[in-house]
């Protein structure tokens, strides 16, 4: 009914080292979006099952809004409780390194996975993954989430029969965030199949939606209109956007984690816009992080690599900048000039 996800030998490759480890790290990148905690989330949840020990570790708490996730208040977050972790990781046999392609993406934990002696897996759905970073890759650029990228191995292997509502809804909801609600990145039928799959283990589609997308506070709500009426800036023909945020304007709305999250959507739903860029500084470390956002062809990735420091996929990257605002702004400018043939 669906492709196998592994070829056989990496099919043989997994087995083998899910086989040799007892000790088991499941960890994703620093500020763990919806995917990076559903595939986390559910992929322990199968090594569980399997009698393995173990514990997930992320570099950074995740947002608010993905607290009610089961399982969520067990995960261990790295800059809370380095001691634990640190004794965690350099005692593992395997870490299992979920939603991101190279180990820099876990920040100040990743001296400590680079340590240590265990062996390294990785299943992921981003471009470019640096090859070095683990000994087995499971890459998939071409699929909407590394939740479901998850899902598939579970379904080859033979984890789909023991895997709870719990996990079920881990899955959907990594699936869910990093698709908009199922709005961009997910035009391959067999995410259908995927979902009729998940809710045959019971899961609350319309819950989980509701938990992520309508779970704000009334200051988040007020701050998304203030960026919208007061911040927002049109360029090259209202085909692209800027807007910036400060500290200052943070605090003044109650700001929590999470509460930037999704505003970078908004100016797409402008008639022919192409790009939107969101800047915003930092609440622990003097950067501005940028989110970009497209719809269509244009590449993201390719302008947050050139002028943000960062990565990531075609229509949604991410960067920062160790500027100030103002300088910020500026390099935004300087890219949609950059790339207004594109847009
Ligand atoms: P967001 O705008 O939600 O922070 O990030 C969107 C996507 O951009 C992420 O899923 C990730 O793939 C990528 N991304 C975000 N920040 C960074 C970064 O600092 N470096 C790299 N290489 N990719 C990033
Ligand atoms: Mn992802």
């Amino acid at each position: 009914m669906m492709k196998d996800i592994l070829s056989p030998q990496e099919l043989l490759a997994l087995m083998r080292v899910l086989q040799n480890s007892r000790k088991i790290i499941v960890c994703a990148h620093r500020g763990p979006d919806g995917d990076a905690m559903g595939s986390a989330l559910g992929f322990a949840e199968y090594l569980r099952n399997l009698g393995k020990s173990v514990a997930v570790i992320m570099p950074t708490p995740c947002p608010d809004f993905l607290q009610w996730l089961p399982g969520s208040e067990t995960v261990i977050y790295y800059d809370h409780k380095q001691n634990l972790a640190n004794s965690l990781i350099s005692s593992a046999d395997l870490i299992c390194c979920l939603d991101f392609n190279a180990l820099s993406r876990l920040q100040n934990m990743a001296a400590a996975v680079e340590k240590s002696k265990a062996e390294r897996l990785m299943i992921d759905h981003h471009m470019d993954p640096d090859m070095s970073m683990a000994k087995t890759m499971v890459s998939h650029p071409e699929m909407s989430s590394t939740s479901e990228v998850v899902f598939r191995i579970l379904y080859q292997i033979g984890g789909y029969e023991t895997m709870s509502r719990n996990g079920a809804a881990a899955i959907y909801c990594g699936m869910m965030t990093d698709t908009g609600g199922f709005t961009y990145g997910s035009n391959d039928p067999e995410i259908y199949t995927i979902i009729s799959l998940l809710l045959q283990k019971g899961i609350d589609k319309d819950r989980i939606y509701r938990n992520v997308f309508n779970n704000y506070s009334p200051s988040r709500m007020r701050f998304l209109g203030y960026i919208l009426y007061e911040k927002l800036t049109f360029h090259a023909d209202n085909k692209a956007s800027i807007f910036a945020i400060t500290r200052e304007e943070l605090k003044r709305f109650n700001f929590i984690r999470g509460d930037a999250e999704g505003v970078v959507n908004f100016p797409l739903q402008v008639k022919g816009m192409k790009l939107s860029i969101s800047l915003r500084e930092d609440t622990e470390r003097d950067v501005v992080r940028v989110s970009l956002r497209s719809v269509d062809d244009f590449p993201c990735n390719r302008m947050a690599e050139e002028f943000f420091n960062g990565g990531g996929h075609l229509n949604a990257s991410g960067g920062e900048l160790p500027f100030p605002m103002e300088e910020a702004i500026k390099t935004a400018e300087r890219a949609i000039e950059a790339y207004k043939d594109m847009l």
